[in-house]
């Protein structure tokens, strides 16, 4: 699933693609994965207006339109943005099917066509990412929803305190959940543990102000780094560039079951579940 990083750098790459353009035309061949009430409103909204700008709380993408509404976007498990025009392919997301696939493809559940002939699409393997246009009072109420967020000025060591203060869930469910904490999924949470030699599996009331100070550090530090090479499941494939950047290189724990441990050289690194999600850990490196 992408998760912040995946998501911003999504985000840094519409943005110099398709502010200003003006929707034309849509064609949805899977209605269910728009969540309006109604699917015509959600064309009214969008047709004949212009991207204004394209936001992001958490893993959830909004974009602003010239109508006064809001298209949000949310990639959930295998969702794919797909820019194109005649030159270049801008891409982000999931990894399958592949970007350089035919587009539009039997993926492809939405596509926005634009009046310069480009086109963005919006396909999803399993389908359980959606689209919903909103307008500002209800996408404020969406955005109150969500926890604080790693690079955002809400996110110090104090408010991070909150959540695990009194909380007798397991440190992976904590940092999971979207409503305290927005943006980190399986594999930053993962990471992050790794880095701060935490068990994901005490409980949030266990870890000191230390502990926290140090957790605090490690999600803005993975996360920023995670941002600098482009997330972990995001392929680029830009002729001009050419460039695939890649943080999976630089993950230390997850995927990497039954590999011995970066850090003691000792143990492997276990994949336990944890939050319903696989946990990956290093049994003799994180007790904290
Ligand atoms: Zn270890």
């Amino acid at each position: 699933m992408p998760e912040l990083p995946e998501v911003e750098t999504i985000r840094l790459d519409l943005e110099k693609t398709i502010i200003n353009k003006k929707i034309v035309s849509l064609k949805i061949n899977k209605p269910k994965l728009i969540k309006n009430v109604k699917l015509s409103n959600f064309k009214k909204d969008l047709i004949d207006t212009k991207i204004v700008s394209i936001n992001r709380i958490g893993k959830l993408l909004y974009l602003r339109l010239s109508s006064q509404k809001f298209l949000l976007i949310h990639l959930k498990m295998t969702g794919q943005l797909i820019f194109q025009d005649n030159k270049r392919i801008i891409a982000g997301g999931h990894n399958y099917p592949p970007i350089d696939d035919q587009l539009p493809n039997k993926y492809s559940h939405t596509t926005f066509h634009f009046q310069d002939g480009s086109a963005l699409y919006f396909n999803d393997q399993r389908q359980f990412g959606y689209m919903k246009t909103v307008d500002r009072d209800e996408l404020n109420k969406i955005i109150d929803s969500y926890g604080i967020e790693p690079l955002q000025k809400n996110f110090s060591v104090e408010e991070l305190t909150k959540v695990f203060a009194n909380r007798k869930s397991n440190i992976k469910s904590l940092l999971l959940n979207q409503k305290l904490i927005s943006g980190l999924g399986n594999i930053y949470a993962d990471e992050v543990c790794f880095a701060c030699k935490i068990h994901p599996g005490n409980s949030g009331n266990s870890l000191t102000k230390k502990d926290i100070a140090k957790l605090h550090t490690s999600i803005e530090k993975i996360i920023a780094n995670a941002i600098k090479y482009r997330g972990t499941t995001f392929k680029d494939y830009t002729d001009a560039r050419g460039q695939k950047g890649n943080y999976s290189n630089i993950l230390k724990v997850y995927g990497r079951e039954g590999e011995e441990c970066v850090r003691c050289k000792d143990q492997k690194i276990m994949k336990i579940k944890l939050a319903g999600r696989g946990t990956h850990l290093c049994p003799k490196c994180q007790t904290i």
